[in-house]
C-alpha cells in the first residue's frame, strides 16, 4: 500500500531529522531527506550501502541527539571519554517518550529498508534527484558534522598527549606570591544564576552568599563541554587552538611552587582525557575515579582528607592544590547524599542540592586554610553552565549544550585571608584569559603572558566563546528558554 509507505518514509524523515538534532531546519534538511528516501527507494544496492550505515548510527546517534543536539567537538568528547558507569547514568537519565520515538523510529527505518519501493518513469532523473536532496538532508548534515568534529577532537588529542612529553617554556621574569597556600577549586556544570550568591531566590549557597570575597558577575567560561572548556581555560589557547604545555601547572613549578592535583573526575586510561594531560605536571596527583571499569561514584566529600592531607604536607615556598569536583555534573541525584530541597521538581531538586554540597566543600577547605594561620587564596570556578531541555511545565531537564548564554555563564570567585569585604564585579571576562589572570594570582611575570588581574583585565564586551566546532560572539546567543527568575 503505496499511501503508508509515503506516511511512514514521511515520519522516518521527521524522526532521523530530529533524532541528528536538525529541528530548527527541519522543512528543508527534513524535507529533502524525505525526497531523497522516496526517489533513491528502488535502488537496493544504495538502500544497503548508502542509507542503511548512516541511518544506523543516526539511530544509536538519536537519544543523545533529540537530547543535546547535532554533533559537536564536545559531545564527542564525552562520548570517548565517558567511562561505562556515566554511560549507564545517562540511560537511565533518558525519559521514556525519548526511548519510545527512538523505537518508533527503528520499527519505521527496518519498514522502510524491506518494504519501501518507488519506481519511477525517468529513472535517471529520479535518481540524480534523489542524490542531490540526499545531499542536501539532515542525515548528510549528521554525517559532515560527525566527521568534522570527530577530526578537531583526534587533533586536540594528539595535541594534548604530545604535550605530555614537551617541557613548557615559560620564560620567568620574576615570582613575588602573595600568599602560603592556593587552592584552585574547578567546579563542574554549576550556572551562575541557580547561586544564591549571585541572586538566586533559594538559599543554594549559604556559605558562598555571605562569606568576604570577590565575586565576579560576568565571567564566561570557553566552551560548552569540560573536555573542550577545561585544556583552554588551563593552559594557553586562542579559539581552537590549544599550547597545552603552557598550563597552569607548568607555570606554578617554573615559579618553583609545590603543585598538587586532587580529582574527583575520570582519568580513564594513562593520559587520555583532555584534563589530565594537565594534571599529569603536578608534582602529586590523586585521582579518585581511575577510569576504565564500573567506576565507583565517589562523593566530592572524599577529597576533603586527600585535601587536608595536602595542605598539612610541610613545604618551604608555596603551595598550589587543585581540587577538581564531580560538582553538578548529570545526573545531580547521583551526586548527592541527601535531597536539601524536597521539591516536586526532583532533578532540579537533586541540582540544587550539588550546590548545597559544592558549597559546603568550600566552605570546609576554607575552614581548614584558616586553621593553618597561614596566608592563603582560594579560587573558584566551574567549567561551563547547563541549558534546561524540558518542555514539561514545572519540570528541569539541566543537560550540556552550546546554544545558550547560559550554557556559559559561570561563577569565578576569589576568597583569601585578606579579602574582608563581599564584592561582586560586575565585569564581563573570557576564560580566555583565565591564564592571564592565574599568573597575576600566583604573582609570576613571564614574557608570555600578560599577567592581569580581574580587576586591571578590561572589560570585554565581544567575548567569543567556542560554541559547536567555532568561535561565536557571546552576545550572539540565546537566553535559556527557561532561564531562572532572576534578581
Ligand atoms: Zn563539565
Amino acid at each position: 500500500m503505496k499511501y503508508l509507505d509515503v506516511v511512514i518514509t514521511l515520519l522516518l524523515s521527521l524522526l532521523f531529522t530530529i533524532g541528528v538534532g536538525y529541528e530548527d531546519t527541519i522543512l528543508i534538511v527534513g524535507g529533502c531527506l524525505f525526497l531523497a528516501l522516496i526517489f533513491l527507494s528502488s535502488k537496493r544496492w544504495l538502500k544497503w550501502l548508502l542509507i542503511f550505515p548512516i541511518g544506523l548510527i543516526a539511530t544509536l546517534y538519536f537519544q543523545t541527539g533529540y537530547i543535546y543536539g547535532h554533533p559537536n567537538i564536545g559531545i564527542i568528547a564525552s562520548l570517548f571519554e565517558t567511562n561505562k558507569r556515566e554511560s549507564i547514568e545517562f540511560l537511565f537519565a533518558i525519559p521514556l517518550k525519548v526511548w519510545i520515538l527512538n523505537i518508533i523510529l527503528l520499527v519505521a527505518f527496518s519498514y522502510y529498508l524491506i518494504r519501501v519501493e518507488f519506481e519511477f518513469k525517468w529513472r535517471k532523473l529520479a535518481f540524480i534527484s534523489g542524490c542531490i536532496c540526499f545531499y542536501f538532508s539532515s542525515l548528510s548534515l549528521f554525517l559532515s558534522h560527525c566527521y568534522k568534529s570527530t577530526e578537531h577532537y583526534i587533533k586536540q588529542i594528539e595535541v594534548l598527549k604530545n604535550s605530555i612529553y614537551q617541557t613548557a617554556n615559560w620564560t620567568i621574569l620574576n615570582v613575588k606570591p602573595r600568599y602560603k597556600t592556593y587552592v584552585l577549586i574547578i567546579g563542574e556544570s554549576m550556572r551562575k544564576d541557580y547561586m544564591s550568591s549571585y541572586g538566586y531566590p533559594l538559599n543554594t549557597t549559604p556559605f558562598l552568599a555571605t562569606t568576604p570575597g570577590v565575586f565576579v558577575n560576568g565571567y564566561l567560561s570557553a566552551a560548552s563541554h569540560t573536555a573542550v572548556s577545561l585544556p583552554r581555560t588551563l593552559g594557553v589557547s586562542r579559539g581552537l587552538d590549544l599550547h597545552p604545555a603552557n598550563n597552569i601547572i607548568t607555570l606554578a613549578n617554573a615559579a618553583k611552587m609545590k603543585t598538587i592535583w586532587l580529582s574527583n573526575q575520570g582519568f580513564i586510561g594513562d593520559y587520555d582525557t583532555a584534563v589530565s594531560a594537565i594534571a599529569v605536571h603536578a608534582s602529586e596527583k590523586h585521582f579518585l575515579k581511575k577510569g576504565n571499569f564500573l567506576t565507583n561514584n565517589t562523593s566530592d566529600y572524599a577529597l576533603l582528607p586527600l585535601f587536608k592531607r595536602a595542605l598539612d604536607q610541610p613545604y618551604n615556598g608555596s603551595k598550589l592544590i587543585v581540587v577538581h569536583i564531580m560538582g553538578s555534573h548529570e545526573n545531580f541525584c547521583d551526586r548527592i547524599k541527601k535531597d536539601s530541597y524536597n521539591l516536586k521538581d526532583k532533578d532540579l531538586s537533586c541540582y540544587l542540592s550539588t550546590y548545597n554540597q559544592t558549597d559546603t566543600i568550600i566552605k570546609t577547605i576554607i575552614n581548614d586554610l584558616k586553621a593553618t594561620q597561614d596566608s592563603y587564596s582560594l579560587m573558584y570556578f566551574s567549567d561551563h553552565g547547563l541549558n534546561n531541555v524540558s518542555t514539561m511545565k514545572g519540570k528541569t531537564q539541566l543537560v550540556h549544550g552550546d546554544l545558550y548564554k547560559q550554557n556559559y555563564e559561570v561563577p569565578l570567585i576569589e576568597i583569601a585571608s585578606n579579602i574582608h569585604q563581599h564584592t561582586i564585579l560586575n565585569k564581563q571576562i573570557s576564560a580566555f584569559d583565565f591564564m592571564s589572570i592565574f599568573s597575576d594570582w600566583i604573582g609570576v611575570k613571564t614574557t608570555q603572558l600578560p599577567s592581569l588581574s580581574i580587576y586591571q583585565l578590561s572589560q570585554n564586551k565581544n567575548i567569543q566563546v567556542l560554541s559547536g566546532n567555532k568561535m561565536v560572539s557571546f552576545k550572539s546567543l540565546k537566553n535559556d528558554p527557561d532561564e531562572v527568575i532572576r534578581r
